[in-house]
Parts: C-alpha cells; structure tokens; sequence
C-alpha cells in the first residue's frame, strides 16, 4: 500500500478537453504508482494573468510508492511530453501538473511544497477534489468540501463526461 497522492491537471492552450483526457491516461500509466479515481473535468476562468483562454481542470488520485521528489519528476516528464516550457507563473500553458498532497507529508521546499500552498483557496481544484474526496482533510486547512464552500465566489463549470 503506497501513499495516497492527488494529482491537479489544467490546461488552456491547443484543445485543453483533449489534453486533459489524455493526460489522465498518462497518469494511469504512472510507474509505481495504483490509479485510484479521476474527477469529472472543469471549466474556469484564468487566474492571474487575465485575457487568455479558459483552463479546463481536474484531479486525479493515485496510491504511489515512488518518494515525492520521483514522482513529481515523472510528472514534469508528463508535462513535457505534452509540449510544455516553462515560463512565466500562471502564463497559459498546454498542461500543468501539481502535486497537491503526497499522503501526510509536509514540507516548504519551494520546488515540492507539500500539500500544495495554493489548493485551499482554489475553486478550480477544491470542486474536482471534492467530487473524488469530499471528506480528505488538509492538513492545516481543513475538510476539502468546508474549503470548497468558501470559493463559492469563484465561477466555475462541470462538463458534461467526455470520457476519452
Ligand atoms: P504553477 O503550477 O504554480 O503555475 P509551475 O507549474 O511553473 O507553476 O511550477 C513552478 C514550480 O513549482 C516548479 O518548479 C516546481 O518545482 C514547484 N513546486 C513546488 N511545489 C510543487 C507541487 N506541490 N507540485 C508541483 N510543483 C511544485
Ligand atoms: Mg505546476
């Protein structure tokens, strides 16, 4: 039994619905890793740098046994697989990929932070983590669906499943 790790897609550039679908099935193919649930996929407006398209999110929940800094490195490759460079923070981007939780562990290194220092606060995450795990508690946050209700200014849309 490994740790349970949540993973948060988005992406707005290109066709970001097919993006995230096929990332998901990457995130499948983990190494060392159990696919435990993905969310439905989400429509949000951009944060931070406005007049860019909208970002089509999810979560996606793995049991992993590789340690957190290997994960995150497998999910980097993903990230570039799929065309990424990195660039300016919150600029639009064809996938990112965030390590929300890694089981229980904490930690404020600024190239793993752990859990992620933004999730509480954010819609575009809370609401698919909430479809998979209502009930997670984060650690020093709270329960993801208190989070959730507190973002309710926050516009965001459920799509209809489009499965790949
Ligand atoms: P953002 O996701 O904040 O828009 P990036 O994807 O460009 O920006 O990530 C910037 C840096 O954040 C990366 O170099 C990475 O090492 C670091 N980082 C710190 N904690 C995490 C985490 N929990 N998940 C993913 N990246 C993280
Ligand atoms: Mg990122």
């Amino acid at each position: 039994m490994g740790r349970a790790c949540f993973i948060a897609l988005g992406a707005n550039l290109g066709d970001p619905v097919a993006t995230v679908n096929a990332a998901i099935i990457a995130l499948r193919q983990l190494p060392h890793t159990r696919f435990v649930a993905a969310s439905s996929l989400y429509r949000t407006a951009p944060v931070g740098l406005k007049h860019q398209p909208d970002f089509i999110n999810a979560v996606v929940a793995v049991d992993a046994v590789s340690p957190a800094p290997t994960l995150l490195q497998d999910l980097f490759d993903i990230e570039a697989r799929f065309g990424r460079s990195r660039g300016v923070k919150n600029a639009p981007r064809t996938l990112d990929l965030d390590l929300l939780l890694y089981g229980d562990e904490a930690s404020d290194d600024p190239r793993l932070t752990l859990p992620h220092p933004r999730l509480h606060e954010r819609a575009f995450v809370l609401a698919p983590l909430a479809e998979i795990a209502p009930d997670l508690f984060i650690p020093g946050r709270g329960l993801v669906r208190e989070l959730l209700a507190r973002c309710a200014d926050q516009q965001i849309e459920k799509l209809v499943s489009q499965t790949a």
